[in-house]
């Protein structure tokens, strides 16, 4: 066992091992506590940052995990290796590392993909004082769904019943898109991306902001988990604008065969026995980044997405509206020290980030390989305006 050792068991272990790999590191370490919430055991919810390299670097890797709770046990052991594993030791001229952990702490905690306010982070950023459209088809799936606090096997065949009529007359993009591209109509549903800046998000703009008015260009590398596409690489979510030249800067960076829109959604499809594109997004972080970061910043890059072995299309999609309605109960609940909460947690937590350790290695490896790829990207970006 070589990388497995960096996944840990709770949030806080992975924040310990995370500030005490910092420290080695000879990172400069901050921290924003969380300002009304706790953690089960009581302890303090904080995210934690780690700064490495010169102030005024003119790139900084804004190395981001947890942003989805408990796919910050994936993006936490990323982090925690690139501090542990010399990839941060010598950094290339001009250029900095920023990680960000936890940026969920309370869904890292209480194994949700929300926050304490049952909001998805990814979502939230939109403009609150416009009008954000909810997808019309959710009012029919929020109808059926399960007491916000209540979960068990009879609940979750009766939404199983509901959604496979419903999506017998949508179709399966329909249903997705609805579920994930972001609702904000109904704040006990799914895919509630809130009604104003969350507190994550505040803390996200403060990092931002405080960058070196030197600093150029930000490298997004954002952690999530878990993607059933098969094991044999990461999913790659640039959210530039295809085309863009910071989208094929990106492609540079992580591959134009894995960061191409066509590509993308074969694997994003793949499991799901379907064709098409990827649902509609609203309110994502990297955009809220990029308007934070602008005139000073530009942004490139995305999410990266831990992947595990494909599924059966049906138990797929069963795997993954368990995931999310167990999120919506451990939000509203909290729960995850009662007997049957505890089971829960554990259900959920192979969901979000299996335990297997033929699993981390192998997910570690390529996450290793794809930080490397983000450091040669960034020095290039670096070098080139040296040289301009
Ligand atoms: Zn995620």
């Amino acid at each position: 066992m070589i990388r497995a050792k960096y996944f840990s068991d709770s949030y806080q272990d992975a924040r310990a091992a995370f500030v005490v790999a910092a420290e080695r590191a000879g990172a400069e370490i901050d921290c924003y506590i969380h300002p009304t919430e706790k953690a089960p055991d009581d302890s303090v919810l904080a995210v934690d940052t780690a700064w490495l390299g010169p102030q005024d670097a003119d790139v900084v890797i804004l190395c981001v995990s947890g942003a989805h709770g408990p796919e910050g046990f994936c993006g936490s052991a990323a982090q925690i290796q690139s501090l542990t594993d010399g990839s941060v030791a010598d950094l290339p001229k001009g250029v900095a590392v920023l990680m960000v952990h936890a940026l969920n702490p309370f869904g890292f905690a209480y194994m949700t993909r929300y926050n304490e306010n049952n909001v998805d982070l990814n979502r939230n950023w939109v403009d609150f004082n416009t009008q954000v459209d909810t997808p019309a088809l959710y009012e029919k799936l929020h109808a059926v769904l399960p007491p916000k606090d209540q979960f068990n096997d009879t609940l979750f065949s009766d939404v199983i019943g509901s959604f496979s009529n419903l999506m017998l007359e949508h179709g399966g993009y329909e249903i997705e898109n609805a579920l994930s591209a972001g609702q904000y109509s109904h704040p006990t549903g799914i895919g509630y991306g809130g009604s104003k800046p969350e507190w994550s998000s505040w803390v996200m703009k403060q990092i931002v902001a405080g960058l070196d008015a030197k600093t150029r260009h930000i490298a997004y590398l954002d952690w999530h988990s878990l993607v059933r596409s098969g094991m044999d690489d990461m999913v790659y979510l640039c959210f530039n604008l295809p085309g863009s030249a910071l989208f094929e800067r990106c492609k540079g960076w992580w591959g134009a065969e894995n960061v191409d829109l066509k590509s993308v959604d074969q694997k994003w499809n793949a499991g799901l026995g379907r064709e098409g594109g990827r649902p509609a997004r609203n309110g994502i972080m990297m955009w809220g980044v990029q308007q934070c970061a602008a005139p000073n910043q530009d942004v490139s890059g995305g999410v990266v997405e831990f992947t595990d072995e494909l599924m059966e299309p049906m138990r797929q999609k069963m795997a993954n509206l368990r995931a999310m309605l167990l999120s919506r109960y451990f939000a509203h609940t909290r729960d995850v020290l009662s007997a049957k909460g505890r089971m829960l947690y554990a259900e959920s937590r192979e969901l979000w980030s299996p335990t297997r350790v033929d699993w981390q290695e192998k997910s570690l490896n390529t996450a290793q390989n794809i930080f490397e790829k983000t450091l040669i990207g960034a020095s290039e970006w670096a070098n080139e305006d040296v040289s301009n």
